[in-house]
């Protein structure tokens, strides 16, 4: 007998069809013995929907009200399942957060979850019932309702799973688990069986979006091993836990992308103390997000040229601030709006030597220029011509034997 989490995302409770198959997986988990805290998404596509209500309401909708509006989504959700539960012969109930309570604290709409209060649920463990629990949201410590972020019941599971000090926590979604790159977009995609917590934040940072990557940091820190697996098959999913665990038989464990970058040059900055500082400070100011930055060793010992990466949608915006900005000079500023990043990660690379040269001669030889290169421990990142991006997925896909 195992005390587990299982978290069913948006999709996995989009309809009532979908609500009845859920039910069943709970049962048949219930029926093994195992005591279950099972938190839900709101059906998919509902948050959405209540946003653009407010929307049309006011544009000016107060957050509070919008957090009230927001909860429900998932309290329609839970009490669905629970009656679909009831009706198969499970005793099941849903705890509303403020029933729990399941406290937050930090303001509305953005709220982080502290602590909640065992005691209740345990016992309906205990007596052989299934707990149903709203993901995303809680109470302030003045009773107000609150929502933690969006995709935030995934935090929500692993809360529980830390504070109830659960066997497993199990994200159910609508893919069989996490893949060495996009499965959508690159048929040769491989499904990962195990994979770190730190390779899983790098590739959802960089596009693989499986999992909040907030709640897979907290997991992180707690040592909370997730499974996230499908729905609508009962293949094995992706085990994620800590890297200690892994044996590395392979360097590099997925190959990430992102597309709608932008890259800017500027070309002969003053190169002494605090020119980098004035160069972003306004971007910070304008909340525009920099990515990759690459300054050049100054030949001339006077200037250099500092090249960095933003998401396209904000290059307009940059090139202008950087116009605007009297507080540097430099003598040319260019940039390129069709750029991605290709990124290989893995937690094996850092004890494989050779993996950079490896990359980089593959690229070559697919006659792929490498505009900006960056690295961490655990991951290579180059800027590419956009339109080469399928092209160098697939070859490290290969080289790296992924497929
Ligand atoms: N329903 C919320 C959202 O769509 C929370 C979640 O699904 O995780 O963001
Ligand atoms: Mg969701």
């Amino acid at each position: 007998m195992k005390k587990k989490v299982l978290k069913f995302g948006g999709t996995s409770v989009g309809s009532i069809e979908r609500i009845v198959h859920a039910s069943k997986i709970i049962k048949r988990e219930s029926d093994s013995g195992n005591k279950l805290i099972v938190v839900v998404s709101a059906m998919a596509g509902k948050t959405n929907e209540l946003i653009s209500m407010s929307k049309s309401v006011s544009n000016n909708f107060s957050k509070r009200e919008l957090d009230v509006l927001l909860s429900t989504g998932e309290q329609v959700s839970c009490a669905l399942l629970s009656g679909a539960l009831n009706k198969i012969g499970i005793k099941a109930k849903s705890f509303m957060s403020w029933q729990i309570p399941i406290l937050t604290d930090g303001e509305n709409n953005n709220a982080r979850i502290i602590n909640m209060n065992v005691t209740q649920i345990d016992n309906y463990l205990v007596g052989g019932g299934v707990a149903i629990i709203p993901g995303y949201q809680g109470i302030s410590n003045l009773g107000e309702i609150t929502t933690i972020g969006r995709g935030g019941s995934d935090a929500t599971a692993v809360a529980i799973a830390k504070i109830f000090d659960t066997d497993s926590c199990e994200i159910y979604t609508d893919v069989d688990g996490v893949y060495s790159t996009d499965p959508n977009k690159i048929p040769i995609a491989k499904k990962i069986d195990k994979i770190s917590y730190e390779e899983m934040l790098e590739l959802s940072s960089l596009g693989a979006k499986v999992m909040q990557s907030s709640a897979v940091q907290t997991a992180m820190i707690y040592d909370i091993p997730l499974q996230v697996r499908s729905t609508f098959t009962d293949r094995q999913g992706t085990i994620i836990f800590n890297k200690e665990n892994l044996n590395y038989s392979k360097a590099v464990t997925g190959v990430a992308y992102s597309k709608d970058d932008a890259k800017i040059t500027l070309q002969s900055v003053e190169d002494k103390p605090g020119v980098a500082a004035e160069v972003f400070e306004p971007f910070e100011i304008n909340k525009i997000n920099i990515d990759m930055v690459i300054q050049n060793v100054s030949s001339d010992g006077k200037t250099t040229d500092i090249t960095f990466t933003i998401k396209r949608e904000d290059l307009n915006k940059s090139l202008e601030i950087l116009k605007k900005n009297n507080k540097i000079r430099f003598k040319n500023l260019s940039y390129k709006n069709n750029v991605a990043k290709i990124s290989i990660v893995g937690a094996g690379m850092v004890t494989t030597p050779g993996v950079t040269y490896k990359m980089f001669r593959a690229l070559s030889e697919e006659n792929i220029n490498i505009l900006a290169i960056s690295t961490s421990e655990i991951k290579i990142s180059v800027i590419i011509d956009e339109g080469f991006t399928v092209k160098a997925v697939k070859k490290l896909h290969n080289i790296f034997n992924l497929n």
